[in-house]
């Protein structure tokens, strides 16, 4: 992967190239300004020497003293230490200071013979393969009075001295050079360092924030741009903290709100994966608490109409409702609503489905519903019975009077059968809305309300044979309304009466168990059989209905007695055995 340069990096080698390179432009022009105003003044020296000579040389000439002239100018060349070569118009040289001039090759190519012959003055510097070595030249041209051409006067002298001077000042040169490289690259560093170190700093605290420390406040002493940009950071930071603590309160009373719910609350996305499940929907249906999220609903819940429902609701653009049955722990009705989550783009991102448990309402709407008609039915009865006595009583004109007291008796006992029934409603609910808290109770003694009971219930059956024994203990006691558990206990007696054959007896007995009081009403009479015991405290319900009607029974005599014993904060319990009779036991706090 392509490494990225740091910004130190970047600035400290620009820093340095460019002061590297502005100073080797102008060492380097410096320096071609000092070589060029040495190569002139040598030249112009050079010229004023030729110059001198000049006169001198072209009358010589002129009047071909060639031999005298190379003696001067050999003399003086080593005088002045430059080397003087005269050139004859057409090239050849005519005397030269250091070598012998015959020997010397054809000279009209030189360059500073060239541009002399051209504009009268001339001048080169080369490398002098004759002397071995940098030569400075120039050459101006000899008239004759008469102006003719006579040649040319060169002039040359080495140019050691400049190659020294410049050698022993590109030394200095280079040394300042070297001196001033390192002195900017620790500038360069130190300014360098000091513009990255609160981007640095920014760049930590950039850390921070995004390893959640939102607390952290950056301080930098940068420059403008900086400072703003930490400022934009920090502010950045304390409105992301708000955020985030703002959703999290949020999200924790969404949670709050989710957890608390008695409505089961679970969430899909768009594949049917489970995403959410409030403790409500867990318990519904008993999911672990550390179930697997994101798991298919069909492995966590395997229950198809809820399957069916969830894809519904997926597909729909409405919400949907639904009434659906469940078997968990028993039959559970559940009223489902669901509908779909969609994303900021229109898709579909899942669905929430909230269940809510109305077994129980349902169990009491049908309660009411069977009371309602148990009702009816019960009170249609003598009502319809009534009817027809009257109307046979208001047809039949030739009744005698044995027979119109017959049926008026019959309408007697039926009027008083309804009455009986509308009684014992009444005390129901009554005794219902009474409940536990608002029931008075006081403590007494058992054994005489056992006693005031038995005698009731004497009265009422003077003609049984069946006898009523109580061995409960004179000092027993419990906080009891009198005349209510007297009622309760009549009806107790009063069944067991009815149901017992005319020898047996019907014992009550007493006690305490486990700090709890406990009264028994037992018979040995006919007794119930098993499958109707779970139900023989429900209102209106009778194992021989016919049987009952004829003792006069309301089917409603135990339904009274367990909500007197419940209102007591007590229990009852039923114990039977076909032929062989039936136990109630009632059970009472202290
Ligand atoms: P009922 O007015 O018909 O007696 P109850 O609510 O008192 O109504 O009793 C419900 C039914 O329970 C009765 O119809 C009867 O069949 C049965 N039952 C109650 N007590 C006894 C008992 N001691 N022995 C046998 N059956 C009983």
């Amino acid at each position: 992967m392509y490494k990225r340069k740091s910004i130190f990096w970047q600035l400290f080698t620009s820093h340095l190239v460019l002061v590297g390179f502005s100073v080797l432009a102008v060492v380097w022009i410096a320096l071609s300004i000092f070589q060029q105003f040495y190569y002139s003044n040598t030249a112009d020296n050079l010229t004023v020497r030729s110059r001198l000579l000049a006169g001198q040389l072209s009358r010589m000439i002129q009047q071909e003293k060639y031999t005298e002239m190379d003696r001067m100018i050999t003399s003086m060349g080593k005088e002045t230490g430059t080397r003087i070569t005269i050139v004859l118009p057409d090239g050849r040289v005519a005397g030269d200071s250091h070598e012998d001039a015959a020997k010397l090759e054809n000279h009209g190519d030189r360059p500073e013979v060239i541009s002399a012959g051209k504009q009268g003055i001339g001048s080169s510097h080369r490398y002098s393969y004759s002397l071995k070595q940098y030569m400075m030249y120039t050459a101006i041209v000899l008239r004759g009075e008469d102006g003719v051409l006579q040649g040319f006067v060169r002039t040359s002298l080495p140019l050691n001295g400049l190659q020294q001077a410049l050698l022993a000042m590109n030394k200095k040169i280079l040394l300042g050079v070297f001196f001033i490289i390192i002195l900017t690259a620790a500038i360069s560093f130190w300014v360098s360092q000091r513009m990255i170190k609160p981007l640095v700093t920014i760049k930590q605290g950039a850390e921070k924030y995004a390893a959640g420390d939102l607390e952290h406040k950056l301080y930098t002493d940068g420059s403008e741009e900086i400072k703003s940009l930490a400022d934009t950071l920090n502010m950045m930071a304390v409105q992301l903290k708000q955020r985030i603590e703002s959703s999290e309160h949020q999200r924790q009373e969404q949670a709050a709100i989710l957890t608390g719910m008695t409505e089961g609350v679970l969430a899909v996305d768009g594949r049917e994966n489970v995403v959410y499940m409030n403790s409500s929907a867990k318990q519904l249906f008993e999911v672990e608490p550390n179930w697997d999220v994101g798991k298919k609903i069909q492995e966590i819940i395997r229950d198809p109409s809820l399957h069916a429902f969830i894809a519904l609701t997926l597909v729909s653009e409405e919400s949907t409702t639904a009434e659906l049955k469940f078997y968990k722990n028993g039959e559970k009705m559940m009223r489902v609503t669901g509908a779909k989550i969609k994303a900021a783009n229109n898709t579909v991102n899942g669905a929430i489905i909230v269940l809510n448990d109305f077994t129980q309402l349902h169990r009491l709407e049908t309660i009411r519903r069977e009371f309602v008609s148990n009702v009816s039915h019960e009170l249609k009865t003598p009502i319809t019975l009534i009817q027809g006595f009257v109307e046979t009583l208001l047809d039949d004109k030739q009744l005698t009077r044995d027979e119109t007291q017959k049926f008026l008796k019959k309408i007697e006992k039926h009027s008083h059968r309804l009455n009986a029934i509308i009684e014992d409603l009444l005390d129901l609910s009554r005794i219902e809305q009474l409940g536990f808290d608002k029931l008075e109770k006081k403590k007494t003694g058992v054994f005489e309300m056992v006693e005031n009971s038995i005698q009731t219930c004497m009265s009422a059956y003077r003609d049984t044979q069946v006898s009523i024994n109580n061995s409960i203990s004179k000092e027993m006691q419990a906080g009891l309304n009198q005349p209510l558990f007297e009622q309760a206990l009549f009806n107790l007696l009063e069944n067991a009466v009815k149901y017992s054959n005319s020898k047996t007896p019907v014992v009550v007995k007493g006690g305490r168990e486990k700090k709890k009081n406990i009264i028994e009403v037992r018979d040995f009479g006919c007794g119930i059989a098993g499958e109707h015991l779970p139900r023989i405290f429900e209102r209106f319900y009778r194992v021989d209905k016919s049987r009952s009607r004829d003792e006069g029974g309301t089917g409603l005599g135990l339904a009274i007695v367990k909500h007197i014993v419940q209102a007591h904060g007590g229990e009852i319990a039923v114990e039977s055995t076909l032929e062989k009779g039936t136990c109630f036991r009632i059970t009472l706090p202290e």
